[in-house]
């Protein structure tokens, strides 16, 4: 049997759906995408509202730079990305205080010259993780053979591996620590921000070795995605489909079939059942419990390990981000925990671009992490519950807007809000969980391996998890894996 013979169903035409359908389709392989929405994209998808297209979750392109997982993804398929570099990857704020964020570390260590040597080592440590992931590592090890590809890559990386080693156990925190950092409130609030929008958890619960990866995010460059982020989910359906591939839209899946260890198909809300050899769930593990009859795993406790998003998407007057002179911005209370509206990523689209706003507008993306729980509960107690709880976020994150952003005081033409539950209709995650799991630990991270053998996933759930880089990256990984699996059975 050739690899042509073979039939591959993806669920989902997220990012990391596509990324795997794309480069199996590519490969030959027989790919049908079954997407639940009318729309390609998931969390870097778009919607239509008022007159404004929003990017419904992503905004910030990275990955782009030469060498880069998107770069060399498009490379590899033959796509141009729509692209040009941002000069400034986003503007933090608090207090006030305003911090570019920039491909250079100038910015940041000539306000904390004591961060300096941090900051060399962050890159070293980045350097080799990004290597180690890009490598044909299968991460977490899960056979022997994976176990011994890592040794190798690990001499290959000598001495710096050592280095790798000494942080292994060690917390954000401890790992500032040792530079003198901990006790800098200012600095370990601004580590904090990044974090958590990157490895979805502060100093204090990520791994250091996660970390140096989330911190490399400014250093490595942000992109403009001309026409919104959606472009690169649309340009990879258009890949898989010029290399013979299917995509259909409206294929909300709602039942794996199986046997034992193998999956023999998939059945959609429509009535049609698909059948194939093998199976890409573009989903969270949680939801690919749901769909297959068993119960979602409830978080520890201690550790918040799956967060959702409030989210505003605002109609603003152009001028607002014109005299802010920046399009993306990082707003951050003085105190108290970060996400729950006390922490917003605000994004505006690039002025002029008119198929995204009416002239003089802009259409903005003003998100918050948020846990997930009380939405549902709210929503399930019924009555006003929910509604008031939206009132209450939506009065909280436009009060911290105006008090960073004073620019855009008396600005905004029109609100609309989103929840957990607004999430989990749109992507079809368990409780809505985006932004992918909380990255407390290098060994705690989850692969593409299921319980059964010729189903894998794929998206954000993956090592080395949430973003457009890590989610192209985290499908080589689904797509290794399964020509791997191809080769075993076509033998
Ligand atoms: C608010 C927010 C802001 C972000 N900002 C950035 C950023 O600036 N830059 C960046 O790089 N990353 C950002 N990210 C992260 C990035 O968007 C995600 O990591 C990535 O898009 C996730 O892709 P995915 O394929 O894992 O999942 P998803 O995007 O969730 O895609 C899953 C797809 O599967 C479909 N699906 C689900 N269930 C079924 C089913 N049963 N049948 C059929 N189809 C189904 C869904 O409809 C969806 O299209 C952000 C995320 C969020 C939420």
């Amino acid at each position: 049997m050739e690899i042509r013979d073979l039939h591959c169903i993806v669920i989902g035409a997220g990012m990391g759906g596509l990324a795997a359908a794309a480069l199996l389709a590519r490969r030959g392989m027989q790919v049908t995408v079954l997407e639940a929405q009318s729309a390609p994209g998931g969390c870097a998808g778009s919607f239509a509202s008022g007159g404004l297209r929003f990017d419904a979750g992503a905004t910030v392109g990275c990955g782009f730079h030469p060498g880069g997982p998107l770069n060399l993804f498009g490379r590899e398929l033959g796509i141009e990305w729509p692209v040009t570099p941002e000069p400034v990857a986003w503007q933090y704020r608090r207090r006030g205080r305003r911090l570019d964020l920039t491909s250079s570390r100038l910015g940041i260590v000539a306000r904390y010259p004591r961060s300096a040597p941090f900051w060399e080592e962050q890159a070293k440590i980045a350097g080799l993780l990004w290597r180690l992931s890009a490598g044909g590592v299968q991460w977490p090890p899960s056979t022997p053979g994976d176990l011994s590809r890592l040794a190798m890559k690990g001499f290959e990386g000598l001495p710096d591996t050592a280095l790798l080693a000494k942080f292994m156990k060690r917390t954000t925190l401890e790992w500032l620590a040792s530079h003198g950092l901990d006790t800098v409130s200012e600095f370990v609030r601004l580590i904090d921000a990044q974090l958590l929008i990157s490895v979805q958890a502060t100093s204090r619960e990520s791994s250091a070795l996660n970390a140096a990866i989330a911190l490399d995010l400014p250093v490595s460059g942000t992109w403009r995605v001309h026409g919104g982020m959606v472009r690169v989910p649309e340009l990879l359906v258009r890949s898989v489909e010029a290399d013979g591939g299917a995509v259909l839209f409206g294929k909300n899946v709602i039942r794996i079939d199986s046997i034992r260890r193998e999956v023999l198909g998939v059945e959609t809300a429509d009535g049609n059942a698909f059948a194939a050899d093998i199976i890409v769930a573009n989903l969270t593990p949680d939801s690919l419990a749901v769909l297959d009859g068993r119960e979602a795993e409830t978080p520890p406790s201690a550790v918040r390990s799956r967060w959702s998003a409030f989210m505003l998407y605002l109609g603003v007057d152009s001028a607002a981000f014109d005299k802010a002179g920046i399009d993306h911005l990082q707003l951050v209370t003085p105190e108290g925990r970060l996400g729950e509206c006390g922490s917003l990523f605000v994004s505006a689209s690039p002025a002029g671009e008119a198929d995204r706003a009416p002239a003089g507008q802009r259409a903005v993306t003003v998100s918050t992490h948020t846990f997930p729980e009380p939405w549902f509960e709210a929503q399930r107690r019924g009555g006003d519950d929910y509604l008031r709880l939206k009132e209450r976020y939506t009065r909280k994150a436009l009060e911290l807007l105006y008090a960073e952003m004073p620019e855009s005081e008396g600005s905004v033409r029109s609100v609309i809000a989103a929840t957990p539950v607004t999430w989990e209709r749109w992507t079809g995650r368990h409780l809505g969980c985006v932004g992918g799991f909380a990255q407390t630990s290098l060994f705690g991270v989850c692969g593409p391996s299921t319980r059964y053998d010729n189903l894998f996933l794929a998206g954000d759930s993956v090592f080395p998890g949430q973003s457009l880089p890590g989610v192209v990256t985290g499908a080589r990984r689904t797509v290794e894996l399964i020509l791997r699996y191809a080769q075993k059975i076509r033998r």
